[in-house]
């Protein structure tokens, strides 16, 4: 019998994703659903993944089944260098790399704690973008694309450029930056730039200075090939004085190589049908288990036990940019419209307090529980009939994207993501999937619950801005088409630059 000789599959493009949180292993917000999900999907899309987050101190190995890797790695940053170790595990069928030097990262909090920020956030999260290389270096691994996100990653592209150009490892290699909420920005006082290993040349209002201090997010912006933001609407807002955060002239420059890509759902995570952590699935055809979760959520957080009355849920940070004055605002109102309300956040202290205070002063109508809690996460969007997001400004948001999916109806300011993922519904509620208002107030926050009140009153409407809610597709699988044609488009242009040098 004849054999036949197969030629070995051509190897797949590698990306390398570069996020200081991913889930499983770690999470402040959206940025670590992303890495998480963004990994899997792009495996799909036809890209070999490997991303890299950092080890903090909750990162259990063995929980997460991680190798220790035995070659240490000496990290050069400015005149010092670190010994770094790493450990490699999966998310999917993703390659992740954990960058392990305790001293910077063995703690509770990602970026801070108690007192607030860290005080060498710079020093830490310099190592973390530098040891990408080291790490490649080590392991052998040829990113065709370096993909970076949020300040805490930027530098990496900086490095890229200016130290490792000409590295036959890094020669092609194209450098993406994605911002996910301009509002932070990496703001440092100069004397960081020794320690970090970045030129003084840099220090200028072109380059990564920003009114006297050290601006991380700048690097990225200036050093990628590519820059993206989370939604288009976003991308089009950060150009403008009222979301530019200072850097709009910076990103209107950049606007040739600036685009928005609208951040996917993990649909396994995110799955009224399957998910584990809600006391009933159900799904667009058999929607009683949805009356199920309502029931026992109302129960669980001491709300009257009642299926007719409007349950709005909202999960948060609570800071200035979720808009909770807006609720504080309206709550009376609101109240006033014979609503429950179940919030859960944590945050600033003031937003705290005021939560804590309306629960107090509307017992078994108004519920707030402080703290970080993704179980409850997951009953709150199961168990509510509508969702609040009024937020000042949102890049992308994805608590309106899992509301959809959980056949409970946005209602969110226009705004960034916001306003790209969610349809008003119209007069007659014949389409739309949500509430949308306009200006940062109360008042119009109100009429957006009203609206949703007098809709939820009649069946058959809400049935149908639920149902239309539910199909739409939030899930990656088109997000990461858009990731793939960018990244291709850079590949094919490090190419073409090879012929042509
Ligand atoms: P951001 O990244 O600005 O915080 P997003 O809407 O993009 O906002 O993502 C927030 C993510 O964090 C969502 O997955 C949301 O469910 C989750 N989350 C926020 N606050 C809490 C909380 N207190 N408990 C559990 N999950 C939370």
């Amino acid at each position: 019998m004849k054999r036949i000789r197969r030629e070995p599959a051509p190897a797949l493009p590698l990306v390398v994703l570069l996020s200081s949180e991913a889930v499983p292993f770690s999470k402040t917000g959206g940025l670590a659903d992303v890495a998480g999900a963004l990994p899997i999907a792009l495996r799909k899309a036809g890209f070999d993944v490997v991303l890299v987050t950092p080890r903090y101190g909750s990162v259990d190995p063995a929980k997460f089944r991680l190798a220790k890797r035995l070659k240490p790695m000496s990290v050069p940053l400015g005149a010092k260098s670190y010994d770094v170790d790493t450990f490699e595990g999966k998310v999917g069928d993703a390659r992740v790399f954990l960058i392990d030097y305790p001293p910077a990262f063995a703690r509770e909090g990602l970026y801070r704690d108690a007192s607030g920020d860290f005080a060498d956030n710079a020093f830490r999260f310099a190592l973390f973008s530098r040891s990408l290389f080291e790490l490649c270096l080590t392991f052998d691994l040829r990113p065709a694309i370096l993909h970076a996100n949020d300040w805490q990653a930027a530098l990496a592209l900086y490095y890229l450029k200016r130290e490792f150009a000409a590295h036959p490892l890094f020669a092609s290699t194209r450098g993406v930056f994605t911002i996910h909420n301009l509002a932070y920005q990496g703001l440092f006082p100069p004397a960081v730039l020794e320690e970090l290993g970045v030129g003084w040349d840099l220090f200028k209002p072109e380059g990564i200075e920003f009114w006297g201090k050290v601006n991380f997010l700048k690097a990225g912006v200036l050093f990628a090939d590519a820059v993206t933001t989370v939604s288009e609407r976003y991308a089009a807002e950060i150009q403008t004085k009222e979301f530019g955060c200072g850097l709009e002239g910076l990103l209107q420059a950049r606007a040739g190589v600036l685009s928005g890509i609208v951040n996917g759902i993990d649909a396994d995570v995110w799955n009224p049908r399957t998910d584990k952590l809600i006391p009933a699935t159900y799904s667009e055809v058999s929607m009683t288990g949805k009356g199920k979760c309502k029931l026992a959520l109302q129960g669980e957080l001491g709300l009257a036990r009642d299926p007719d009355v409007p349950l709005i849920g909202m999960i948060s940070r609570l800071a200035d940019q979720k808009g909770f004055d807006l609720v504080e605002a309206a709550a009376d109102w609101m109240m006033a419209e014979g609503v429950q309300v179940a919030v859960l956040g944590t945050g600033e202290a003031v937003h705290e307090a005021a939560a804590r205070a309306l629960a107090a002063r509307y017992p078994g109508r108004f519920s707030a529980t402080i703290g970080f809690n993704d179980g409850l996460a997951h009953r709150i969007e199961a168990g509510t009939d509508m969702f609040m997001m009024p937020s000042r400004y949102e890049p992308c948001g994805l608590n309106q994207l899992y509301s959809l999916r959980y056949g409970t109806v946005p209602i969110v300011r226009a705004t960034g993501g916001l306003d790209d993922t969610v349809d008003d519904v119209d007069e007659l509620g014949r389409s739309g999937t949500g509430f949308k208002f306009h200006d940062a107030t109360g008042e119009a926050l109100l009429g957006a619950v009203q609206r949703a009140v007098r809709a939820y009153s009649d069946a058959a409407v809400w049935r149908g801005i639920v149902r239309r809610g539910m199909a739409r597709d939030f899930t990656w699988g088109t997000s990461a088409e858009r990731y793939a044609r960018l990244y291709r488009g850079l590949m094919a242009d490090a190419l073409a630059a090879r012929v042509a040098g």
